[in-house]
């Protein structure tokens, strides 16, 4: 039993130990009969599986189930009780556990139930890791998908067929070039579905081979799609074995190439061509894609560079990685035309061509460009020649700052830039319209007849100066020098043209600056000289004038020459200390002798000046010959006036003498005469008191009237005499106005009323009558002018009128007028008026008799008297003669009745006709002026 037990126990630990060198998880699960879960063992691998601490799930299935996928576990617990229930052998299930790691396991657990004898169930099963082949699975799965997906997609015919040649699959893209579907198709032969009738054949056999084991190349051959059209396509065939090795299939996977075919075909018909062509003109011709791939080659290429399968241009000629700047393929292609570029072909000696890139559309829409290359070795080395020496002259001329044109026909055809930048035009510009166009209008014909005549080879001289017009329309002087050359095979002219403007501006500004300066001297009213070394360096034209020389005279002897011998000296040694900087009397006069022998008097005024870089006087010298001869003449009519004047003193204080003695002879004389004509005045009028005869009253009237005539006139004269003789004295009297004017106008109312005229005396009111003066003499004036207004009054009224011109404390000034409306004085005669012994006419004497002494005495009675006089006449309609005179003012005294009244009246009326005051109705008069008037008046009849 103890060795039984042994045994037991030594099995069981055996046991274990396989157990536990199993990887997988070795477990047992009990049930009892009525399927109640019992028991479980779950080995300990499971811990290590699950990433868990030994021990952690122990036997319990329940904590393992706790790690299964949440997924998968019903799955699970469902296939383990299908196989309690079934009781059912290696029964499986593939499912997730969750690691402790969070990572998932897949696992597969297998299990056999057992039917224990007391109806419990046991199931025994193992779990195994089956990860690794999980994840195969999906990448297989992955990959299938995708070949699946190539299938699809992929541009290229993919088709199985069975070994029987019938169709089981054809990719999407076989439906689309066919036009046929899968469906329509499949299980259908493919030789008589897909081939053109001529070809079902042959490759029928061939299919067969292939089937049969044999390898095969590619195989070209077109189908037939379903609308007819024939497409070719370059097959490859691979044969589709199962695993014992049998083949079940060939899988065809086809390109179709009609296009290319096509394109192939173009380019050998083309090849042909070209080859000809490029043998005959050794011209190089290539074929390239827009990808620079080469699609063909001239043969010759093919000789220098090899095969160009496979080959870029630029790596195929140019050995670059990289397609070449500036290439004309890119350019052709995208302007669609011929692009023409120069290469050099560096493994062929660096040869020069030059590629014309020609874009062409193939049949199957692809654009390409034929390269062509033509050999220019020849020309570039005979045009680099040209450059180098092209380039010489060209630096040359384009470095000159003359402008330099060529000029043929009419055109310029070279141009350099020292000429654009001159004249402002562009190159295109120059070229673009005939040459005289840029010349000046006043100068294109000199400028083409020279041009002409060069072109002819007639002498034209160098350096002639012309007008140009620049861009800006700016005239620019040009000075021309040009050549007769030959330019490109036909005659011309080379032209250097050098702008001289600035020097022409510079030219013109010195002319005119000049020629201003030059009018201003030559215009001058004084000479203008520079002296220098004793000679005159400059002469001006006014200096001719007054010397009389010539420019060349004045300028070709020693300047003292030309003054005076005795004022020589002065001025030469004022023009001397003039250069030691003495600037004191710079102006003074001295003598010129002229050309003539006359002498001239000039006054000078030097200034020391810089003449051609040496000092030199500027003198301006003005003619004052008529000046001095003027100042003298007036100094002799000076010395002239004196002598008149002092001859006219002396003959003045005589006639004053004269005059002297004559007032005082008159003065006596007319003394002695008064008396006795006094005395038969007086005797004469005794005798006519007398009884007298009618004749003898008759005489002694006449007597009378000759005496006082006489004797009037001696008194003027006397008064006259004394006035001139100044011996006349006034009075000074107290006196009244009024009656003062009374007594005159009862003087002059005799003879008014004699001739019928009214006569009329008024004083305004504000006229003092209480004044003090010389009454007499102031009757005398009024008697004169009224007495003159009665005489040479024929009709109408006489008006003496007194106002007032002005006053103060002590003195008043009265106007006194006497106006008539008698004949009247000529404006052209008032102003003889008041000169002694004249009449207005001639004729007055004759017909109103006087002496012309009455005014002129007036006159100085009224200067007296402190006033003035004067008259206002019209011809024909009257006169009014005035004066004033200034009389001291009686101290204040009892009111006379005379200014009572005319206080009362306003204006006081002296004496009066039967008129109003100025011939108006007597309505108008104030009726106190009733009761004056009838006081005073004298009514003259
Ligand atoms: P006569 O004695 O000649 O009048 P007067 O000196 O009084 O001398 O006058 C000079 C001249 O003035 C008069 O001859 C007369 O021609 C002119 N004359 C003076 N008073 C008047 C007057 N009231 N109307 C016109 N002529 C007058």
């Amino acid at each position: 039993m103890r060795e039984a037990k042994q045994v037991a126990e030594d099995s069981k630990a055996q046991y274990e130990l396989i157990v536990s060198m199993i990887s997988d998880i070795v477990w047992r699960y009990d049930v009892n009969a009525i399927g109640e879960h019992i028991g479980s063992y779950i080995s300990p691998v499971v811990d290590k599986m699950l990433g868990l601490p030994d021990g952690t799930i122990g036997n319990s299935f329940d904590k393992y189930f706790s790690y299964v996928h949440p997924d998968d576990l019903p799955a699970v617990q469902e296939i383990l009780s299908e196989g309690i229930r079934t009781l059912e052998k290696d029964k499986t299930a593939e499912y997730r556990l969750r690691k402790v790691d969070g990572t998932t396991l897949w696992v597969r657990s297998k299990g056999s139930a057992y039917c224990q004898p007391d109806g419990r169930v046991t199931v025994f099963g193992t779990t195994s890791d089956i990860t690794e082949r999980k994840l195969a699975e999906a990448s297989l799965r992955n990959e299938k998908e995708f070949a699946a997906g190539l299938v699809n997609i992929v541009q290229a015919i993919i088709l199985v067929l069975d070994t029987q040649g019938r169709i089981t699959m054809m990719n999407p893209y076989m439906e689309d070039i066919s036009g046929y579907r899968l469906d329509e198709v499949r299980g259908k032969d493919w030789f008589e579905t897909f081939l053109p009738k001529s070809d079902r054949q042959r490759i029928r056999e061939l299919f067969s081979r292939v089937i049969s084991g044999t390898r095969t190349k590619g195989n070209i051959n077109p189908i037939v799609a379903k609308d007819g059209r024939e497409i070719i396509v370059e097959w490859h065939d691979k044969t589709l074995l199962d695993p014992s090795g049998k083949v079940t299939g060939i899988l065809c996977i086809g390109h179709v190439i009609t296009e290319h075919m096509r394109a192939e075909e173009e380019a050998r018909a083309l090849k042909t061509q070209l080859e000809f062509i490029l043998g005959a003109t050794k011209t190089g011709l290539d074929i390239i894609d827009a990808n620079f791939n080469i699609r063909y080659i001239d043969p010759g290429w093919g000789k220098v560079y090899g095969d160009p399968a496979g080959q870029k241009c630029y790596q195929y000629f140019m050995g670059c990685n990289t397609p070449c700047p500036g290439c004309g393929i890119v350019e052709a292609l995208r302007t669609k035309s011929p692009v023409v570029t120069e290469e050099v072909l560096v493994k062929e000696g660096s040869r020069p061509v030059q590629v014309t890139t020609i874009p062409f559309q193939n049949d199957a829409g692809e654009w390409l460009v034929a390269e062509v290359n033509v050999d220019i070795t020849e020309r570039k080395r005979a045009e680099v020649n040209l450059k180098a020496s092209e380039e010489k002259y060209r630096l040359l001329v384009d470095n000159i700052h003359e402008a330099i044109f060529v000029a043929q026909d009419d055109r310029i055809k070279y141009v350099n830039p020292g000429a654009l930048e001159i004249t402002g035009y562009s190159e295109k510009e120059f070229m673009s319209k005939p040459f005289a166009e840029f010349i000046h209008p006043d100068d294109r014909e000199l400028v083409l007849r020279n041009y002409l005549k060069r072109l002819k080879g007639e002498f034209v001289p160098q350096g002639y100066a012309f007008r140009t017009l620049d861009r800006y329309g700016d005239i620019r002087w040009a000075e021309l020098k040009a050549f007769k050359i030959s330019w490109e095979g036909r005659p011309a002219t080379l032209n250097f043209l050098n702008d001289i403007t600035e020097r022409k501006q510079a030219e013109e500004a010195l002319r005119t600056s000049e020629e201003k300066y030059r009018t201003l001297v030559e215009n001058a009213n004084e000479a203008i000289v520079v002296a220098q070394d004793g000679m005159l360096k400059f002469v001006n034209r006014m200096a001719g004038e007054i010397t009389g020389y010539s420019e060349e005279e004045l300028t070709s002897r020693p300047f003292p020459e030309f003054i005076h011998p005795e004022d020589r000296d002065i001025v030469v040694q004022r023009h001397l200390s003039r250069f030691k900087g003495d600037v004191s009397q710079s102006r003074y006069s001295f003598r010129l002798t002229t050309k003539n022998g006359s002498i001239r008097w000039v006054e000078i005024e030097a200034v020391l000046i810089d003449w051609n870089g040496k000092p030199a006087t500027l003198n301006f010298l003005s003619d004052i010959t008529e000046r001095k001869r003027s100042e003298q003449e007036l100094q002799h009519a000076n010395q002239d006036l004196k002598v008149a004047i002092k001859q006219s003193k002396e003959l003045a204080d005589l006639a004053k003498k004269a005059n002297d003695a004559k007032s005082e002879f008159l003065a006596s004389m007319s003394h002695e005469i008064r008396t006795p004509l006094n005395g038969i005045i007086g005797m004469t009028g005794l005798l006519l008191d007398m009884d007298l005869n009618a004749e003898q009253r008759e005489y002694a009237e006449i007597i009378r009237i000759s005496g006082e005539i006489l004797l009037s006139l001696i008194n003027n004269i006397l008064d006259l005499s004394k006035i001139e003789a100044r011996k006349l004295e006034l009075e000074i009297l107290d006196f009244d106005l009024c009656s003062t004017l009374k007594d005159t106008t009862d003087l002059l109312a005799i003879e008014a009323h004699e001739k019928g005229l009214e006569l009329v005396c008024m004083v305004e009111p504000e006229v003092p009558s209480l004044l003090r003066g010389d009454p007499g003499r102031l009757r005398q004036i009024l008697v004169n002018l009224g007495g003159n207004a009665v005489k040479f009054t024929v009709q109408g009224k006489i008006v003496i009128r007194a106002s007032l011109e002005c006053e103060d404390e002590r003195n008043a000034t009265i106007h006194f007028s006497v106006s008539d409306t008698g004949i009247g004085i000529p404006a052209d005669r008032k102003d003889i008026l008041f000169t002694p012994f004249t009449q207005v006419d001639g004729s007055t004497t004759r017909k109103y008799g006087g002496t012309g002494l009455g005014l002129a005495i007036s006159k100085q009675l009224a200067e007296l008297m402190g006033g003035r006089i004067g008259a206002e006449s019209q011809e024909g309609k009257g006169s009014t003669f005035w004066f004033t005179a200034v009389f001291e003012k009686q101290p204040a005294g009892p009111v006379s009745t005379d200014e009572a009244l005319t206080k009362i009246e306003g204006v006081k009326v002296v004496a009066a006709g039967q008129g109003d005051r100025f011939g108006e109705g007597a309505a108008e008069r104030p009726a106190a002026n009733a009761k004056s008037a009838s006081w005073w008046r004298r009514t003259i009849l």
